[in-house]
């Protein structure tokens, strides 16, 4: 249907909605089920079964498969039912973790998916986009990304990146007026919005008019591609290592093979074991669980309120060394209430908390009427008409029965304090829309910093209400209100202007002036620039935001982290310097840059001067990008963060680029790797910690699960050499890999951080995974670990006169204790008696149950022929136990020795 060309109320018919109220949540259900929700086909999922059968997929497992096959066929019929039911088990296991992996993923998705601001029943309220309805009345705003085709009614200085849809770069402005043509090219239909844009610029109002498939972008929704999955550097670097690791392990199983054979021992003893000992050593699992750790830790950061979009980001947390916070919202609580007021060098206190507006007005001291004071009046009624914010009040039931009434802002909260000081004046917008009517309106931009309405009153007189900050909107005054006149704005009168301004800015309040311009009758506006001149200033509002309670502690904590913070904000130099030595972001001495003065540096002054600053005040976005690429250049991984449109450039260039979830724009939260939903800095801190202990538990694994291979493959390698009989049975060998690979390893991501992990500097990017002496661990340990499995085997072997059950059995259980202690090793950097190891109570359960696996098989008299087992004696555990905690104990004591760093 070419919606373009019909007329606006046409529209409103023929999509069977409201103009006034929109649609009922009820007709939008009842649509909903009609045309089904509002997304694109996806391309297959991979189905369960498939991922199950993928298990089976390795190479190793499958010539174990064929071994134990001959096997059975050559009379081992147990060995070979057991083999395969292990092999299952391992199978099953790898699907859990796969599976949950994915889960946690997909959970983050929906987490993160947009949302559009539609009208149901007469109001505003944010709908899921999967939600959006044919004839949903929806608003839309500069950053948001347009998630259906929608035929606009109203717009405002709306302006449109088509890129997406059209190739077109340069973004199109758009109107609400009706096209006569026919057949227009989607790039030509001025009136429309369609899904996969995004705006630039204004605001505007509309009707969708399709969703999901039947969508211009649905259309060619088969040419996008389908979502590809995140592989983080690490993973990829583990599956290189992995890869060189299988050749490790399968060299040195050959070599066990072939020195068995050397040494007498029968053909198709040591082919089933040798295979046995690559499947158990291959470390298979290695990206696989990398994957788990990811996921799980993740799924921690959700719970502190952290979205990861992009999981490489998970990694490049951990290495951060500066974050860029911006001011309003992230380090204070963007709760603004209006304090104080300025006009004509008088100064007034407004009293009262927060958005309720009950305040008075007090001048010296002294009560007074605001509304009888003319510039006073004009101050807070013009800030009214000049906000879109709206204070609604809310009863909410208190605990003991009593109705408590809330005042829920709607809106900007800059706007929103203006529009509570008017009300504390007894101004209202129903009110004020009597004696006057809105005709246009320039939006805000965080680049001009102000933002313009044009109002006619009764007369039919228009007049243009601009407010904005202060230092730019009075740079466009010619004059300003002095009480009962008015007065040219002169050098003298702008010293007194900043005096003001720097007086309120330093009492950490935040100023907008309001200023105004009556349009002649027949003047033309035909651009921003123009229309926001010659301005006459009424006065200055200040209000306060205080910092948020517990951001003070996380930038102590950061800064005992290494990590650096930096304030940006487009807000005043002083107001900024205030807040930042409240936050002790700015030392005594610290240096603060506004934007003019960044404006004038050259990229490499800026790098030269940049780990002086600590605040960045009057920036525009543009500068964010800068600033980010000059602490690139000084070799710091950044993090910043933005909310606007403009802040895009930013975020993507930054090693973590971060949106914030309340106030962010889509734009903002699509260019990110990392979601605040509470738009709070203390997340920050948190997913930092978590990317350091994410990246931690990894070595966790990677420490235990090679340590072991390394231990399993030198008591088999050992035994040949040496001559002795095979220590361990081939189903032995499988079923070590069962269940000390499988919770254990599983429980130690799930590890909570180290207690110094925040105290440690933010590791180097180029950092490897076995750095910090971690080849060493896994190699004593793993030796040692061997080295007390042939004792423990040779020990009994002798005792008992060559009873190869028994001794195998005691070097299956040492080697399996011996690990599942060496287990609680791992959790630490420095060593077992640094940490409690009963802190990670899953750990402790996992080892328990392992435990509990390993008593299954040698006492349970039926499973004792499959694994070839014999009950072991009490004196007998004390020698399993004795050996099997060595490796551990005395290594780890070892470590207690030297200092920690
Ligand atoms: P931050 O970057 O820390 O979030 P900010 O909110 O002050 O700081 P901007 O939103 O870019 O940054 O605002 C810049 C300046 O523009 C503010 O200091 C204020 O003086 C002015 N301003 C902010 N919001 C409005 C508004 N709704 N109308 C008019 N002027 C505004």
């Amino acid at each position: 249907m070419s919606w373009y060309r019909d007329e606006v109320k046409e529209v409103i018919r023929k999509a069977g909605t409201d103009s006034d109220q929109g649609l009922s949540e009820k007709e939008a259900k009842k649509r909903l089920k009609q045309v089904g929700p509002n997304k694109l086909d996806e391309g297959k999922k991979i189905s369960a079964l498939l991922v199950f059968i993928g298990q089976f997929k390795d190479f190793m497992v499958l010539v174990l498969l064929a071994a134990t096959l001959i096997s059975g066929l050559i009379g081992e019929v147990i060995d070979a039912i057991t083999i395969m039911c292990i092999v299952l088990l391992n199978g099953v296991l790898g699907f859990v973790q796969e599976r949950r992996a994915e889960k946690s993923l997909d959970a983050l998705k929906e987490l993160s998916a947009p949302q559009m601001t539609a009208k149901r029943d007469g109001q505003w309220v944010k709908v899921p986009s999967i939600d959006i309805v044919p004839g949903d009345l929806v608003r839309v705003e500069s950053g948001d990304r347009i998630s259906a085709d929608i035929r606009l009614i109203q717009t405002n200085e709306l302006r449109v990146d088509e890129a997406s849809l059209t190739g077109e770069s340069v973004p199109v402005q758009k109107n609400s007026q009706s096209l006569i043509e026919e057949e227009l090219e989607v790039g030509d239909q001025e009136n429309m919005l369609f899904m996969g844009t995004m705006i630039t610029q204004g605001n505007g109002i509309g009707v969708v008019v399709g969703t999901g498939m039947k969508t211009e972008m649905g259309k060619i929704a088969h040419l996008l591609q389908t979502t590809e999955s995140q592989v983080t550097p690490l993973q990829l670097r583990l599956e290189q290592l992995g890869k060189m690791l299988i050749a490790v392990a399968l060299l040195l199983t050959g070599l066990v093979v072939v020195i068995g054979l050397l040494q007498g021992h029968e053909l198709n003893t040591m082919f089933l074991s040798g295979v046995s000992l690559a499947v158990a050593a291959i470390p298979e699992g290695l990206p696989a669980i990398v994957t788990v750790a990811l996921a799980l830790g993740v799924q921690r950061m959700i719970k502190r309120k952290g979205i990861v979009r992009k999981l490489p980001a998970v990694e490049t947390l951990g290495c951060a060394s500066v974050i860029c916070s911006d001011k309003t919202g992230t380090l204070t609580q963007n709760k603004m209430t209006v304090t104080k007021l300025w006009s004509g060098g008088r100064f007034w206190d407004v009293t009262g908390t927060g958005f309720e507006p009950k305040g008075s007005f007090v001048e010296n001291g002294k009560a007074i009427q605001p509304i009888q004071t003319r510039e006073l009046a004009q101050l807070l009624s013009f800030g009214l008409l000049c906000s879109h914010a709206t204070i609604t009040e809310q009863q909410k039931d208190s605990r003991f029965g009593r109705a408590k009434t809330q005042y829920v802002l709607d809106g900007d909260p800059t706007e929103g304090a203006m529009v509570v000081a008017a009300l504390k004046a007894g101004y209202s917008k129903e009110g004020l829309a009597k004696q006057y009517q809105i005709v246009q309106e320039f939006p805000f931009d965080s680049t001009r910093k102000m933002m313009s309405v044009i109002v006619k009153d009764r007369s039919g007189q228009r007049i243009l209400i601009t407010k904005g900050a202060p230092d730019v909107v009075t740079g466009r005054s010619s004059q300003m209100i002095d009480q009962n006149r008015t007065r040219k704005v002169d050098s003298k009168t702008r010293n007194e202007l900043e005096n003001a301004i720097a007086d309120m800015a330093s009492q950490a309040l935040r100023t907008i002036a309001i200023a105004f311009r009556v349009l002649s009758p027949g003047e033309i506006l035909s651009n921003v620039e123009e229309a926001e001149s010659r301005l006459t200033l009424i006065g200055i509002q200040g209000m306060i935001d205080p910092p948020r309670p517990e951001v003070k502690q996380s930038i102590a904590e950061c800064h005992e982290a290494g990590i650096r913070t930096l304030m940006i904000t487009g807000d005043h130099k002083l107001t900024a310097a205030a807040i930042a030595k409240q936050l002790n972001i700015l030392p005594d001495g610290g240096k603060v840059m506004d934007g003019q003065s960044l404006s004038k540096l050259s990229d490499q002054e800026l790098a030269a001067s940049i780990d002086d600053m600590y605040v960045f005040a009057r920036v525009s976005p543009q500068h964010k990008l800068r600033i980010v690429q000059a602490l690139q250049e000084n070799g710091h991984i950044v993090a910043m963060t933005g909310d606007g449109v403009n802040d895009a450039p930013a975020i993507k260039a930054a090693n973590i680029g971060i949106a914030m979830g309340i106030t962010g724009t889509d734009v903002a939260k699509e260019a990110s790797s990392l979601i605040l939903s509470d738009d709070n800095f203390s997340t920050i801190k948190e997913a930092i910690k978590e990317g350091r202990n994410i990246y931690e538990n990894i070595r966790k694994f990677i420490r235990y699960m090679l340590a072991s291979n390394v231990g399993e493959i030198l008591v088999m390698l050992f035994a040949m050499i040496l001559g002795l009989p095979l220590p361990l049975a081939a189903i032995q060998i499988l079923w070590i890999n069962l269940v000390t690979d499988g919770l254990p390893a599983m429980a130690l991501g799930m590890d909570q951080a180290e207690g110094d992990v925040m105290k440690r500097k933010p590791r180097s990017p180029n950092e490897g995974v076995f750095a910090r002496g971690l080849t060493w661990k896994i190699l004593s340990r793993g030796f040692m670990i061997g080295a007390v499995t042939l004792a423990a085997f040779w020990m009994v072997y002798q005792e008992h006169d060559g009873d190869l059950t028994r001794a195998q059995t005691i070097a299956f259980l040492t080697l399996v204790m011996a690990q599942l202690i060496h287990v609680f090793d791992c959790r630490s950097e420095y060593s077992v008696y640094h940490r409690n190891p009963f802190e990670n109570i899953y750990l402790v359960a996992a080892v328990l149950i392992s435990t509990g696996l390993m008593l299954a098989v040698i006492y349970i008299p039926s499973l004792q022929p499959i694994f070839h087992t014999v009950p072991v004696s009490l004196r007998e555990w004390f020698l399993v136990l004795g050996l099997a905690s060595i490796p551990t104990v005395v290594l780890g004591g070892f470590q207690l020795l030297k200092p920690k760093k």
